[in-house]
């Protein structure tokens, strides 16, 4: 093998050797890939297909051993370094051009201590994985609504999905985790181990080491929730949305219900007029007891008349793959989020114009539904500080020709600078496109951010782990 050069965290490159690659490839469990190797390809592409980057060196870790050895080489050289988990931010941090990415997607594994009711994960596996494994022991823990998203990048963010109002954040029931530092050493975080560092990782995202491991508090959940969609035409849309907000500030917080604005896709439920149109789809799951759930969902069945309502019993692992189909990898994405406190009608006028205008059949308006046991968490307890958020809008922007990139980000700008009055100024850093990074400090961190910036100098002094919303070394 021949040695290379690998993009240094100064934008300029280092030599590695012939020699240094043939030891370092002889250490590793996993694989070592250069461009054209088997497998290169796989890793570097991610779900968001506007990311087309050619790192110059990629391991496939396979263990700790891989990730601790290759995070010692990314700082023997200062090399340029990113960290895969499951691939799904829109960011595309995942990847690097010229430098050296880390892919822990073939670290899957996932194992459940049903008497202890806890999960151990590895960094590859996905949403699916742990449910998958979970759910044959009537377990789970909150996750996000995509089954195909890494645990690993959802987990450092903050985390939050179906059962969240119920059973918080993924991060409020995240018990420990291996982290493989900037120096290659790999410590436990827990709330007792290196505390200062289990505050960082939960929501700090993936700027102060390699998680290998994560222990994951689990509940009893299922199998069997009530899931479904209850879709309304769009000229109902205003009234659909006044309701929703009065029916979800009673709700409790076994019932999460979100909104969806998009045309309708051809659903088999839909009648084929209705397919193409704009409509406002209410998507929800109650996960408490069976036979609470008529009357806990009552509320939103009753508003308006809907074109369709197909909400009953569901495998909660199953629901958790409701919206794959619609969110699948290889097209193109920009994402813009807010935080509200309430959905105010102004709010909802900016939004629904949004809906008339939508550039592409694919592009969606949701908004996700937080509070309950969420909020009821301290700010300043976890990095992740949005604990005064009840809704977070999420613009997905989606097209596959590159000639329309311009006119979908220019969409879903306009949006966002419409909505941002009503708006917390906060933002959940996982839904965060790579050109924000002016919104790290103040947006994703507020008040967490100093601390977070001290707690980086002490862990990684030289900002090692910079591919990611970034926040530099006090
Ligand atoms: C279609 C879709 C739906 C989504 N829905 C939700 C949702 O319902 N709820 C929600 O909370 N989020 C949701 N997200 C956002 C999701 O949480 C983030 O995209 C998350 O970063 C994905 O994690 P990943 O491991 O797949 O991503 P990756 O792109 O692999 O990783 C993201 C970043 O995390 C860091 N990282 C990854 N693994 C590690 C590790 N082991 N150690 C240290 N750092 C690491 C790296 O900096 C990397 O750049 C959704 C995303 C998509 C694309």
């Amino acid at each position: 093998m021949a040695g290379i050069e690998v993009k240094t965290t100064d934008q300029k490159t280092a030599p590695v050797s012939a020699e240094a690659l043939d030891a370092f490839r002889g250490g590793l469990r996993g694989a070592l890939c250069l461009p054209g190797d088997a497998g290169y390809d796989e890793a570097r592409t991610i779900w968001n297909a506007m990311i087309d980057r050619k790192p110059a060196a990629i391991v496939r870790a396979l263990g700790a051993s891989d990730v601790m050895q290759t995070v010692r080489l990314a700082a023997q050289h200062k090399l340029l370094l990113a960290v895969r988990g499951g691939g799904h931010n829109i960011a595309g941090n995942a990847v690097c051009d010229g430098g050296l990415m880390l892919d822990l997607s073939l670290m899957k594994s996932v194992r459940v201590d049903p008497a202890a009711r806890t999960a151990r994960a590895e960094p590859g596996a996905r949403l699916a994985d742990l449910d998958k494994e979970t759910q044959a022991f009537g377990l789970a823990t909150p996750t996000g609504i995509n089954s195909t998203t890494g645990i690993a990048g959802l987990t450092l963010g903050g985390g939050f999905g179906w059962l969240s109002r119920k059973l918080g954040l993924t991060i409020d029931n995240l018990i420990s985790a291996d982290v493989v530092t900037a120096k290659g050493e790999v410590v436990r975080a827990s709330a007792t181990d290196n505390p200062d560092l289990f505050w960082a990782i939960r929501g700090g995202g993936g700027n102060f080491g390699v998680v290998t491991s994560f222990e994951l508090k689990l509940h009893p959940v299922g199998p069997q929730v009530t899931a479904g969609l209850i879709v309304h035409p769009f000229a109902q849309a205003k009234s659909v949305l006044a309701e929703y907000r009065k029916a979800v500030a009673k709700a409790p917080d076994e019932l999460c219900c979100w909104v969806v604005m998009r045309k309708a896709p051809p659903l088999p439920f839909l009648p084929p007029e209705v397919h193409g149109t704009e409509v406002v789809i209410l998507a929800l799951c109650y996960s408490g007891e069976p036979a609470s759930a008529e009357k806990a969902i009552a509320p939103l069945k009753a508003i308006g008349k809907p074109i369709a309502d197909v909400v009953g019993p569901a495998p909660y692992a199953g629901w958790q793959m409701a919206f794959d189909p619609l969110l699948a990898p290889g097209e193109r994405n920009y994402w813009k989020s807010h935080d509200f406190v309430e959905l105010k009608d102004g709010l909802v006028d900016v939004l629904l114009d949004a809906v008339t205008k939508l550039p592409t059949p694919a592009c969606e308006i949701f908004i996700g539904n937080l509070g309950g046991a969420i909020n009821r968490v301290a700010a300043d307890a976890t990095a992740y500080p949005h604990r005064n958020a009840e809704f977070v809008m999420n613009v997905h922007t989606r097209w596959s020709a590159k000639p329309q990139d311009a006119e979908c980000i220019a969409w879903a700008r306009k949006l966002f600078d419409a909505a941002a009055p009503f708006a917390t100024g906060g933002v959940y850093v996982n839904f965060m496109p790579e050109d924000e990074g002016q919104r790290v400090r103040a947006g994703a961190y507020g008040g967490n951010f100093e601390r977070l910036a001290k707690l980086k100098a002490k862990y990684d002094p030289s900002n090692l782990f910079r591919m990611n919303q970034n926040v530099a070394p006090a």
